[in-house]
């Protein structure tokens, strides 16, 4: 480790197939402006990622569905424009695939199911568009489910939601609970046969925030076999803080400790959330990412722990639901 074609990691969260839009960038050259484009990701050894598929409030109701359309056509058209260099995972073997040929295999992920419909046409067409990875809301209320950010927080998944739950274990399309509120957290443990991941949220012991879950959720999560990925947002990581000088990457592995002490190294990840939060300064884009597993070694991970915290915990759980 690192192995052959030095991309090695999977980063479970990432907005930039958005950013990269908003700030009128290609993904192909290496730019200064937002966190990730293909040349930043191969020098922070990065193999493969969720490629998050985002609706604004402004879109919401009507132009959910273009608008997620739209994000994926621009995903897929990456992939085509790139001569190999990205694939579309769509199975655990395109993830072997694309690490073994040293393309960067980008996951398609919806952070949000605003798009989908209550009979789940769209959710059988994005399947087939390469949709493998669902968030049920974006801290939103929708059909589904009620987020961290709404005012009901006693209302968990919907009838349609825990249908969603069951869909998505059929389909093999993994479920994301980050963003989801306290009570649906505890509906999909009750309803789901797969292991599902917070893909991109921290402890909520370690700092308190709406978007980190607390000790209990960890351990439900875990006993799934599922995982969490370490959100690299400033606020995520330390309270309040608004500067990247405010989060060390010391106030970082405090996070990955407290979930090691509480459940083991084989559910903690990677999960960034570059191009869509700030980020803390030693780790201002996906190219500085190694920094964050030397400063684990350095505090007493061993290079196995570090192999399961960068891509094998991720791996076990993707071949489970993706079967
Ligand atoms: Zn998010």
């Amino acid at each position: 480790m690192p192995s052959d074609s030095g991309m090695w990691m999977i980063d479970g969260h990432s907005d930039w197939l958005l950013d990269i839009a908003d700030t009128k960038r290609s993904f192909f050259e290496q730019s200064d402006i937002g966190h990730v484009d293909l040349p930043r990701l191969r020098s922070g050894q990065i193999s493969a990622m969720f490629c998050a598929a985002f609706v604004r409030n402004d879109d919401l109701p009507h132009h959910a569905l273009i608008q997620t359309l739209r994000m994926v056509d621009r995903l897929r058209r990456i992939v085509e424009e790139s001569d190999g260099s990205v694939r579309l995972v769509e199975s655990y073997d395109d993830l072997g695939t694309a690490h073994s040929e040293g393309s960067f295999g980008a996951i398609l992920h919806y952070e949000g199911a605003e798009a989908i419909d209550p009979e789940f046409a769209i959710l059988r067409l994005s399947y087939a568009l390469g949709l493998r990875s669902l968030g049920f809301t974006w801290s939103r209320s929708n059909i589904f489910a009620e987020g961290v950010g709404e005012w009901n927080q006693d209302r968990g998944l919907t009838y349609l939601g825990k249908e969603l739950v069951r869909r998505c274990n059929e389909m093999g399309i993994l479920i994301d609970v980050s963003h989801l509120n306290v009570a649906g957290f505890w509906d999909v443990v009750e309803t789901t046969r797969l292991p599902f991941v917070a893909s991109h949220s921290n402890a909520r012991a370690i700092c308190e925030h709406e978007r980190n879950l607390y000790d209990d959720q960890i351990r439900a999560l875990a006993d799934k076999g599922g995982l969490m990925g370490i959100n690299f947002a400033r606020q995520f990581l330390v309270q309040d803080a608004s500067k990247p000088e405010h989060v060390s990457l010391d106030q970082m592995v405090d996070h990955v400790d407290h979930i090691v002490n509480l459940v083991g190294i084989d559910h903690v990840a990677l999960g960034s959330d570059y191009d869509g939060a700030g980020m803390p300064e030693d780790l201002y884009d996906a190219a500085q990412l190694p920094k964050l597993i030397d400063k684990l070694r350095e505090r007493g991970y061993s290079d196995d722990a570090l192999q399961k915290f960068g891509r094998d915990n991720w791996l076990r759980v993707l071949k489970q639901v993706w079967k």
